[in-house]
């Protein structure tokens, strides 16, 4: 089943000089499926995983999710689509310093809907699942770096989201540590989660299954 559908997909900044961040993509994405994007400074990556994440709209071309055209919608069902169906997790962590670790794993269910007690065992189901069910009650700045990925982790599928977007994942974590977030992702793609990852490391790229390069803006697929 076709998840995520970008044709002829184009960003251009507005200059001068325009810049087109991304050149006529297409790319066709499976429920299921673990992709790498690789590719130099500048090249358009994270302007990828911006439009991917809904964070940003192309300039040109079109966006599908599970058959909905992003394109059409306005900015409160953009949200909306985000919140349910996306993750994110960022080369930063961005935890909540002051917060505990469950505080921080209970934030993106907020605003749900969802009472409390409900989002508290999601949020403990989650650190469990990325095995930090004993450190719920600690702050983040007392963790290792692989740690607070792994609570970051856990705060991206904590809605059961089904597609991760992870720019960098691995940027601030030593071998051992990235090794324990590959090795996380795997559990959650067995799980049928959908895993885009941004990453300069070969090893971390190796570990997807489809690895995309990108290159001056446009997209190609190593085979
Ligand atoms: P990468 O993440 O691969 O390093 P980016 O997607 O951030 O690359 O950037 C791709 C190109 O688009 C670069 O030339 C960058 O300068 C340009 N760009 C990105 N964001 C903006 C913006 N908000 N305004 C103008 N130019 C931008
Ligand atoms: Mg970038």
């Amino acid at each position: 089943m076709t998840l995520i559908e970008l044709r002829d997909l184009t960003r251009s900044f507005p200059g001068p000089p325009e810049v087109q961040a991304l050149k006529a993509v297409s790319l066709e994405v499976a429920a299921g499926d673990y992709l790498s994007i690789t590719g130099p400074s500048g090249s358009g990556k994270s302007t990828m995983l911006n439009i991917l994440g809904l964070l940003d709209r192309p300039t040109v071309g079109e966006y599908r999710i599970d058959g909905i055209v992003t394109g059409a919608l306005s900015e409160d069902e953009r949200a909306a689509v985000r919140a349910q169906r996306i993750g994110f997790v960022f080369q930063a962590f961005h935890l909540m310093p002051r917060r505990t670790v469950l505080e921080n794993v209970m934030m993106p269910t907020l605003y749900s809907g969802v009472p409390r007690a409900e989002r508290e065992q999601r949020a403990r189901d989650a650190l469990s699942r990325v095995g930090l069910g004993h450190r719920v009650g600690f702050l983040p700045t007392t963790l290792s770096g692989g740690e607070r990925q792994r609570v970051a982790v856990a705060r991206a599928v904590v809605s059961r989201p089904s597609i991760l977007l992870a720019d960098e994942p691995t940027g601030n974590l030593d071998q051992a540590m990235s090794r324990e977030v590959l090795s996380l992702f795997d559990d959650l793609r067995g799980d049928g989660l959908t895993l885009i990852v941004i990453t300069h490391d070969p090893a971390v790229a190796a570990h997807a299954e489809r690895r995309i390069r990108i290159i001056d803006g446009r997209v190609s697929e190593e085979s």
